[in-house]
């Protein structure tokens, strides 16, 4: 199958998905995540009409970057360390994985100095695997209150990734638990803060994802193939 036809497969797949769960289909958005993909794939990709990639590594995103001509919004969706967010300023409209309050200072730096701010999602371990980044649910509203204070950085929402399941279903209590988070966080009132968004649900389990409240579904494989690896 093609790059076109298999998105065009997944696009099915989350409408159909977010129908079933009584769901606007135009609340869920998709993020293609074109990782260890060459330019010529994400070029293909945005041709049939899809706009958000998500990338995990600083430098295959800006060589990607500099190869693309064509208007694409760029995710980060990957671990970042902090002395690589320069490197990204101004270039990713979103950045999924915010986990400790250095890096989103240093988001803030970095956008601060192109006089721009910086949507980004708080990533958390919300099963608390030990190989896994994100701050745990305990510590999720404490560090958003300390990101709320920085001025070019807007916090959106949140993001997870649950434990792999070879039955997806499994991951739903997971993925639960993410929006009832939010919920509590939004509860809270925090003056700039917004938790519209989840990001949650990847090539295995985005239907069970949407089923659960997911706005945001980053997805590879099931469009781009079988990496190679990661
Ligand atoms: C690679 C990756 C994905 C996509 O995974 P697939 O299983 O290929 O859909 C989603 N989110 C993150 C954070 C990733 O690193």
């Amino acid at each position: 199958m093609s790059i076109a036809e298999r998105l065009s497969e997944v696009k099915a797949e989350i409408r159909a998905a977010a129908l079933e769960a009584g769901r606007n289909p135009d609340q869920v958005r998709l993020v293609a995540v074109s990782k260890t993909r060459p330019a010529a794939d994400v070029v293909a990709a945005f041709k049939t009409g899809q706009i958000i990639f998500g990338e995990n590594y600083v430098q295959e995103l800006r060589a990607k970057a500099m190869e693309i001509t064509e208007a694409v919004e760029w995710h980060f969706i990957g671990h970042l360390q902090s002395n690589k967010v320069r490197q990204i300023a101004g270039l990713v409209s979103m950045i999924h994985s915010v986990d400790r309050l250095s890096l989103a200072q240093e988001i803030n730096r970095q956008w601060g100095r192109l006089s721009r701010s910086c949507d980004v999602l708080v990533q958390v371990n919300i099963a608390e695997e030990v190989t896994k980044s994100g701050t745990t649910t305990e510590e999720a509203l404490q560090l958003v209150r300390e990101i709320a204070h920085l001025p070019a950085v807007r916090i959106r929402g949140l993001m997870t990734m649950p434990p792999f399941f070879d039955d997806p279903e499994a991951a739903r209590p997971f993925f639960a638990g993410l929006k009832h988070l939010a919920e509590l966080i939004e509860a809270e009132g925090i003056p700039g803060v917004e938790m519209g968004e989840l990001s949650m649900g990847m090539s295995g389990d985005f239907e069970a994802a949407i089923r659960e409240g997911a706005t945001l579904v980053r997805v590879g494989s099931a469009i781009f193939g079988e990496r190679q690896y990661i």
